[in-house]
């Protein structure tokens, strides 16, 4: 068969994944693929990317498969092989085509509309405290994301309407306070005539204790501060859980919650753990957050690490190879604000001395060690389970003696602290909710400033297993 042939083909086969794969992926991973053969059983393709194989078997088989189905009629198994030669050119390529891709999007970019919108809402942007990076438009949408974004495209098109309240929680850095603020901006650009108010719940607090403050003003302060929070359409709240008991706040934000929710008006709130798992909140405030819906973000999986950096990189003064996005997003793996951290102080170091992107020099930047790697949570529970005498099933299980406990909870504090992998990773490990782990880690830090026996347990454990 000729070379030709082969590529007619595959491009048929792309045609139809290009409407079943979402497009950050399908740029990511199928394009870059180069088809080879075709025989009887068997539809060949190579890949420079070393991960490629396993994602796209993982995730993209089946739409594989029906793509290859179509085109032929009958089944053929994809095989896809990772090539070092290609693997070498990979990055070349990669740079071109972000250049490319870079230039295309100028080209259709409507500026006059973009510049309008920005005009318009000044006033109302200022007023309602959004970042102007914030934006659904620069939000990668993964499956760990998923049921958040869509919640909050919808809170922004039907505000006050769908789900009321909305309450996004998740671990730190994983784009809370960004989706939230897409709320915002998607509003004010299409109703301005509603009110948008971004807060952080320490900001509130603040706000609160200010009202509250002895002197002659106090009425008058006092309505000042019902006037601002009751008199908006759209209530932005961000990291709520610090309203934890602080009893005259929370006493503030039940009665605008009901104020504002009694006449339709929208209440967004993100959290790093859900209304029931915040201490000490009152009962009348975490059903009331229950009322509307509850959406979680996770921590991304690679692809959608690799895509939020692309986009970066689409952005960036710079050409960044994508071993390099690919290296970046491997090792910064539970937290977005981490992953962009180091993605700009290596495109920043680079570009200030001018030194090439290549694996050496990135790992060089970001204090890159593989011996950081080394705890693992099987080291860790054992070593734990054997300091308690009680077995690594047990302390994994759900046996709550004070002493299971106990060694539970360390182990869950020594694996977040010697591997800072993310409370859902270790959730997954203990079996676990990633609110349960967040408790007990909480818990133990808390404890080990007045507990000496705990901290000399905690310390002598520590010694041992770093030695
Ligand atoms: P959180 O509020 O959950 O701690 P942020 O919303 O502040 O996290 O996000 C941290 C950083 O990561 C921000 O710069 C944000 O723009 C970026 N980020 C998070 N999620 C995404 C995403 N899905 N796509 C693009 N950028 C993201
Ligand atoms: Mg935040």
């Amino acid at each position: 068969m000729s070379q030709e042939n082969v590529i007619e083909v595959w491009n048929k086969i792309l045609g139809i994944l290009e409407k079943d794969i979402s497009e950050s992926t399908f740029n990511t991973w199928i394009v870059p693929l180069e088809p080879q053969y075709y025989d009887e059983n068997s539809f060949v393709v190579h890949t420079g990317q070393a991960l490629a194989p396993s994602i796209i078997r993982k995730n993209h088989y089946n739409e594989f498969s029906s793509a290859i189905k179509s085109v032929f009629g009958k089944e053929l198994e994809l095989k896809i092989i990772f090539d070092e030669e290609l693997a070498k050119n990979f990055a070349k390529k990669a740079a071109k085509r972000a250049s490319q891709a870079e230039k295309e999007s100028a080209d259709t970019k409507n500026t006059n509309s973009v510049l309008k919108y920005q005009y318009d809402s000044l006033t109302q942007m200022q007023s309602s405290n959004l970042n102007l990076k914030y934006k659904f438009e620069n939000f990668v949408v993964g499956s760990n994301n998923k049921l958040a974004y869509v919640a909050a495209q919808t809170v922004a098109q039907h505000p006050g309407t769908k789900y009321n309240p909305l309450y996004i929680y998740g671990g730190p850095g994983l784009g809370k306070t960004h989706i939230m603020q897409a709320i915002g901006h998607y509003i004010i650009k299409n109703r301005p005539e509603l009110k948008v108010l971004f807060i952080t719940a320490e900001e509130f607090v603040n706000d609160v204790v200010n009202a509250l403050a002895r002197g002659d003003e106090k009425t008058k302060k006092m309505n000042k501060f019902r006037k601002k929070y009751r008199e908006v359409d759209v209530l932005l709240i961000d990291d709520i859980q610090l309203i934890a008991g602080k009893t005259r706040t929370e006493e503030e934000v039940f009665n605008t919650f009901n104020v504002l929710h009694g006449s339709g008006k929208q209440i967004v709130i993100t959290s790093d753990r859900t209304p029931k798992e915040i201490p000490s909140l009152s009962d009348r405030l975490v059903s009331r957050f229950e009322w509307g819906l509850m959406a979680d973000i996770q921590i991304p999986d690679i692809e959608t690490r690799m895509a939020i950096l692309q986009n970066l990189a689409k952005d960036s003064s710079i050409e960044v190879p994508n071993n390099i996005i690919e290296f970046l997003a491997e090792v910064y793996s539970n937290n977005i604000r981490e992953l962009e951290g180091a993605f700009n102080r290596v495109t920043a170091y680079a570009s200030i001395n001018d030194v090439p992107l290549d694996i050496e020099n990135v790992k060089r930047i970001i204090n890159y060690s593989e011996e950081e790697k080394s705890y693992t949570f099987d080291g860790i529970v054992d070593e734990v389970s054997g300091y308690y005498n009680i077995s690594p099933k047990e302390l994994k299980g759900t046996g709550r003696s004070s002493k299971v406990a106990e060694a539970r909870q360390v182990a869950i504090y020594l694996c977040r602290e010697l591997t800072k992998q993310s409370f859902p990773d270790i959730g997954k490990y203990f079996d676990k909710k990633h609110t349960t782990i967040l408790y007990s880690y909480d818990k133990i830090k808390a404890e080990l400033k007045t507990n000496h026996s705990l901290s000399y347990t905690v310390n002598g454990l520590l010694k041992k297993i770093e030695s």
